[in-house]
């Protein structure tokens, strides 16, 4: 069973991107992720008994003294520190990382909700990467994989278990579902280490296609799911026609029938 774990980035008004990322991981890699999420509090927060809260945004901010406890005993510098760690983690460990830009102003024209755009292409590839995976077991005589999706709960909760429920009966606007079975399951992000995992994810692309900021981004980019040289796993929805930025490149390249 290989999990997608999602969360969401963008969704406050002057954001003029929405993003939906996270990572797929095989069931057996969910503790070692777990594992080296522990080990990083045991380091920092040796005196903490509860699970400490890792969030993207909360270990970037310039004045920390508004920070909630423990994160508010370290200086700023220390917290990056920490952020950085745990892409290190998400560079370092077997998982393959999907992620979907879309720019608010292209959805709008188009009449599409971004959220639920980005959540109909990301089960569309995740549904292809388990096909590309499952065409190898069936050829070297191993067990096929299914797929599941868990959320960060949002307020989204209800219409993307609506979408959901569709696109199992009737498939994407693009191809039938065959391999990613329970969609999706809602999970707090504060109770989960690999839904803290894919908050990093989706800040990392979020800063890249809001803000240009590429440090954090370049650190994960060899992670998307690709095949050969070609990325599957990312994809930005832009009115920006000529943009040569991973997914954009990856993409013009299938187009093209190039393999790149
Ligand atoms: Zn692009």
């Amino acid at each position: 069973m290989y999990i997608l774990y999602l969360d969401e980035s963008g969704t406050h008004s002057e954001a003029s991107y929405f993003v939906l990322a996270g990572l797929a991981v095989f069931e057996r890699e969910i503790h070692w992720f777990s594992q080296d999420l522990d080990a990083l509090q045991r380091e920092y927060f040796p005196a903490e008994n509860e699970p400490v809260f890792f969030h993207a945004r909360t270990l970037r901010v310039p004045d920390t003294t508004g920070l909630p406890a423990p994160l508010n005993q370290l200086n700023r510098e220390r917290l990056r520190e920490i952020k950085d760690k745990i892409y290190d983690i998400l560079r370092k460990r077997g998982a393959v990382l999907f992620g979907c830009a879309v720019e608010k102003n292209y959805a709008e024209v188009r009449r599409e909700d971004p959220y639920e755009w980005a959540f109909e292409d990301l089960i569309s590839r995740f549904d292809l990467f388990l096909r590309r995976i499952n065409r190898l077991a069936v050829e070297e005589s191993r067990e096929e994989q299914r797929g599941l999706v868990v959320l960060a709960e949002s307020n989204y909760k209800k219409t993307i278990s609506l979408l959901a429920q569709r696109l199992k009966q009737s498939g994407t606007r693009w191809r039938s579902i065959r391999n990613v079975t329970d969609i999706p399951l809602f999970a707090p992000a504060r109770d989960s280490r690999m839904l803290q995992y894919a908050d990093f994810c989706a800040n990392a692309i979020y800063g890249r296609y809001h803000g240009g900021l590429t440090g954090d981004f370049d650190k994960i980019a060899p992670k998307f799911d690709r095949e050969g040289g070609a990325v599957h796993g990312l994809s930005h929805l832009s009115n920006d026609s000529s943009c040569v930025c991973l997914a954009c490149l990856g993409r013009q390249g299938r187009q093209q029938g190039l393999s790149i």
